[in-house]
């Protein structure tokens, strides 16, 4: 795997002026819930997004469009500080649209906008875990684990700490920096329950700002590892076998629910979930089914259940909200492939949907 084996001669290049351009990196989404970007140059500094011109790329390369009608068009929406190129330099989390301006199939941004303003007054938070595994990229198998057989069993890796816990802390600290850097509001970091396996938090994160500081944040992951030539997934069950598969538990609330007595919206939005338990699992990310079977800290995928403090529910009530009578709520069934525009989309949804 190449990485940059002489940083010192490429610093060399990197220290040269830039003569008052700005390197913007367009990031958008692929067909296959995969990560794409590519840069241009403008002559200021971008303040939002919007000031930035629409762009396009070759949908027949990317699984997006075929070949005799190709140009997908990227929408500027997201705007962050680039930490590689530092600076002035930007990253910007990208909307694609079909030549005739409607918006792509694989655009989620654009409904989950739609229904973010439509529920803007609620005020709705929320706060995302992403789970990922570091993949070694000589031996394809979960980053410190030996190349013949199996890592002791889990139970010392969890929030581990010292040699043989913990594997691959340097990348997980660059990412944090970056993340900090480019403006993403990542609210912490922790090693998972298998080795090799982590998880960082975004959020609260209001409305629509979920999905794209998630997107950001897992472009900053990819380009990190990529870096220090390690490979991420967020397949929700890397390992098959007696090894903790990885989620996107989503935590919610709305300006209601935080306020005193908070607790009885909790219940009816929990209520409403329980109601279209199939319709959110569809769009809760691919071989979701592989994770979610009752073990390891999940819920059976065909059951909706909650509860207080419970980590094998649907959906846990954190112990300090049932004990403070206000909060937020924990959907621990998105896998940690999911695309997030769909989940909080649904969660909306479903908790606005009325009574019938
Ligand atoms: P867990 O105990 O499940 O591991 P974490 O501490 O990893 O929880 O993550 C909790 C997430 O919930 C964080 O992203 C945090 O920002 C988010 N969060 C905290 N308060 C709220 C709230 N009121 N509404 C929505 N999300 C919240
Ligand atoms: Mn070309
Ligand atoms: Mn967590
Ligand atoms: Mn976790
Ligand atoms: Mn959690």
């Amino acid at each position: 795997m190449a990485v940059i084996s002489n940083n010192s001669l490429l610093q060399k290049y990197l220290d040269l002026d830039q003569k008052n351009q700005v390197q913007v990196e367009y990031v958008w989404i692929d067909a296959k819930n995969n990560l794409r970007s590519k840069t241009r140059t403008v002559d200021f500094v971008p303040q939002s997004a919007s000031e930035l011109p629409e762009w396009n790329f070759d949908g027949s390369s990317t699984g997006q469009a075929e070949g005799h009608d190709s140009d997908i068009l990227i929408q500027p929406v997201a705007l962050y500080s680039d930490p590689f190129r530092r600076g002035d330099n930007k990253f910007v989390v990208c909307e694609t649209y079909n030549p005739d301006g409607t918006p792509h199939s694989t655009n989620y941004r654009y409904e989950c906008k739609k229904i973010m303003e439509t529920y803007a007054d609620t005020i709705p938070w929320f706060g995302i875990e992403q789970e990922y595994m570091l993949i070694d990229p000589e031996t394809s198998k979960p980053y410190g684990w030996p190349k013949h057989g199996f890592p002791e069993a889990q139970g010392k890796y969890y929030c581990g700490v010292g040699a043989g816990k913990v594997f691959g802390r340097d990348i997980v600290e660059a990412h944090y920096r970056a993340c900090l850097f480019a403006g993403i509001n990542i609210s912490g970091v922790n090693a998972e329950v298998a080795p090799g396996q982590w998880e960082y938090q975004v959020g609260p994160c209001v409305g629509i700002k979920m999905g794209d500081e998630l997107w950001a944040s897992r472009y900053l992951l990819e380009r990190v590892a990529e870096d220090f030539g390690i490979i991420v997934t967020i397949h929700p069950k890397p390992v098959s076998g007696d090894w903790n598969g990885a989620g996107c538990h989503t935590n919610f609330s709305t300006e209601e629910m935080r306020q005193e007595g908070g607790i009885a919206a909790i219940e009816r939005s929990i209520q409403k979930l329980s109601l279209r338990h199939a319709e959110h699992i569809a769009v809760y990310g691919e071989d979701n089914d592989l994770r979610l079977t009752g073990r390891h800290e999940t819920g059976h995928i065909n059951d909706f259940s909650s509860g207080v403090a419970n980590r094998g529910a649907s959906i846990r009530i954190p112990r300090h909200v049932g004990k403070e009578g206000k909060g937020y709520y924990e959907d621990r069934r998105p896998a940690s492939n999911i695309d997030p525009y769909r989940v909080t989309h649904i969660i909306v949804e479903s908790t606005f949907m009325p009574d019938n």
